[in-house]
């Protein structure tokens, strides 16, 4: 049995075919079209996803139903996407319904950390915890929440928007108009804005981290050992609040890697109130470049 997965991204939209047991059979992305219509571009993804069928030699009969992970805000009970700021043409679009232009099959819309989350609950890092965090550090920052065996969804599909998170209020104003936010000040762009001003030239979070952890440039150095400062924080408000097992860190600036993942666990043995969630381990995605669509799967091959 199997479920196509959809990964809608403000720059690309991968999609796969994945078999009952999480294994991706095949995939393939295009890139997302944003001077198209979102309903063309669902034209466009159908015509992709019924290739992948074709070309396994299935047909639309042998699906269980599709799912799709997409950037937040959304709203899952309408089956829309609300006002996802890198998807800016498609406010308010209905996708459920416009999927249901090409396919007559159950089909399954959550937010793309969620979807993350529940990918490394099925087949990734997260298989034998029953609460744990993904939480991705990329262009922005968002979670997914995993609490007694089920994934937090909320009532709209928009839980775990934890990159609205004050961390400090003495710091610049976000997009939402708070002061502070996690992702105003951690995120990939929050890193590459400041340190930027910082140089007086544009430079990548990447080689941000580059010039710090080789100990090139002390401004790079204070500045990376302060957003691991907020991203500690933003952990130590996430352990305290649902008290899990594990957190889980995906999204470009988890690259990062060890150095990240030691201080955030530095930082957490510090400042978590209770004693059992000093020791939350810090770990990787397992599913790197595959999580969302093979979460976008979970969502039709999963009971979440
Ligand atoms: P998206 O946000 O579109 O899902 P990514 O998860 O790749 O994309 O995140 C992109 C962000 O991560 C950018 O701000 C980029 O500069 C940053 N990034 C990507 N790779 C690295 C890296 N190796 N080290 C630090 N930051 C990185
Ligand atoms: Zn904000």
């Amino acid at each position: 049995n199997y479920a196509i997965g959809i990964d809608i991204g403000g720059t690309k939209i991968a999609l796969g075919l994945v078999s009952s047991d999480g294994q991706v059979l095949s995939k393939t992305s295009l890139s997302t079209d944003l001077s198209l219509h979102p309903s063309d571009m669902v034209d466009k993804i159908a015509e992709a996803a019924n290739r992948l069928l074709s070309d396994e030699g299935l047909q639309q009969a042998d699906l269980k139903g599709i799912g799709i992970g997409a950037p937040g805000p959304l709203n899952t009970k309408l089956g829309q996407i609300s006002e996802p700021p890198n998807l800016p043409n498609w406010w308010n679009f209905p996708i459920i319904h416009s999927f249901k232009r090409h396919f007559q099959l159950p089909i399954v819309l959550e937010n793309d950390a969620t979807a993350a989350a529940l990918a490394e609950k099925w087949t990734g890092a997260a298989k034998a915890v029953d609460h744990f965090i993904y939480i991705t550090i990329s262009t922005g920052i968002g979670a997914g929440i995993y609490s007694h065996g089920s994934v937090l969804t909320g009532a709209t599909g928009n839980a775990g928007d934890i990159g609205h998170i004050v961390i400090d209020s003495s710091r610049g104003t976000c997009s939402c108009g708070q002061r502070g936010c996690f992702e105003y000040i951690a995120s990939g762009t929050a890193i590459a804005r400041e340190a930027s001003s910082l140089l007086g030239r544009s430079v990548t979070s990447k080689e941000v981290f580059e010039l710090a952890l080789s100990g090139q440039d002390p401004a790079m150095e204070s500045l990376v050992h302060r957003v691991f400062g907020y991203i500690g924080a933003g952990c130590v408000t996430l352990i305290n609040t649902f008290d899990p097992e594990l957190l889980i860190f995906g999204g470009g600036v988890s690259q990062v890697g060890e150095p990240l993942f030691e201080a955030i666990r530095n930082y957490i043995k510090l400042h978590a109130l209770n004693p059992s969630g000093r020791n939350t381990p810090v770990v990787p995605a397992a599913l790197q470049q595959n999580a969302g669509l093979i979460g976008a799967a979970a969502l039709i091959h999963t009971n979440y």
